[in-house]
Parts: structure tokens; sequence; C-alpha cells
């Protein structure tokens, strides 16, 4: 079982922003930016990459929260900005076998990413 699952099942605690059927909106424990935030479905996809055909809604639901939680933060304007980021595998810093999209913002992000 994956930390984020505990934290789903209320095992351990975290600042919980959003809940509902499909997933869970949580700050990250260690943040990387004034906001970082992680969307995790409740459904137990471990990476991107091994999504299923039957996964299209859920995954669509992740991005339509993101963007409504920004807006609830005020980050969802042409001035403030975010930038959402999935780590899929070793290469790709993945750390948690449980998919989860960081939401960043709050600085100014750089590019290429590090
Ligand atoms: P990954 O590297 O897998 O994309 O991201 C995993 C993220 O989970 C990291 O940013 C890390 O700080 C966060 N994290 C790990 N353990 C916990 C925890 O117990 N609580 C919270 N809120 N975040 C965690």
């Amino acid at each position: 079982m994956t930390i984020f699952q505990k934290i789903i099942d209320r095992e351990i605690p975290a600042d919980i922003l959003h809940e509902d059927e499909r997933c869970i909106v949580f700050r990250d424990i260690s943040p990387q930016a004034p906001v970082h935030l992680l969307i995790v479905p409740k459904k137990l996809i471990p990476r991107v990459g091994e999504a299923l055909p039957e996964d299209e809604a859920v995954l669509g639901h992740l991005l339509l929260t993101a963007a409504a939680v920004s807006t609830r933060l005020g980050l969802n304007s042409s001035t403030e900005g975010f930038r959402l980021v999935i780590n899929n595998g070793r290469a790709g810093g993945e750390a948690v076998p449980h998919l989860h999209i960081h939401l960043l913002a709050g600085r100014q992000l750089g590019w290429p990413p590090g």
C-alpha cells in the first residue's frame, strides 16, 4: 500500500484541499514552490504509462480538478499561473507508485525543468 492510499484512507494525516468520489487533493509534504499540491486518483493507477482506456474519464477528471482548485486559489489567471507535472518511472523522477499530478505555483517556474 502506498503512502497516498494511506492518506486517502485517513491512516496518515495530510492537508486536504479537495476530495470527491474519484480523487483527492492535498499539499505536498516537501513543497518545491509556495503552492505545491498533489492531485491523486482514488483508483490505484501506478503511473500514467500504465493507465488503461477505461481510465480515460478519471484522467480527465484529474485535469479538470486541477483547473478548479487553481481557480479557487486565485492561480488561474493570466497574471498568475501554475504548472502541472507527472513524473513517470525512475528517470522521470517518480517516487510514489500511485499516479499523481503535481500542481506547482506561487513563484516563477523555470524552463526547462531539472
Ligand atoms: P513523485 O516524485 O513520485 O512524483 O512525487 C511524490 C511526492 O510525494 C513528493 O513530492 C513527496 O514530497 C510527496 N510525499 C511523499 N510522502 C508524502 C506524505 O507522506 N505526505 C504528503 N503530503 N506528501 C508526500
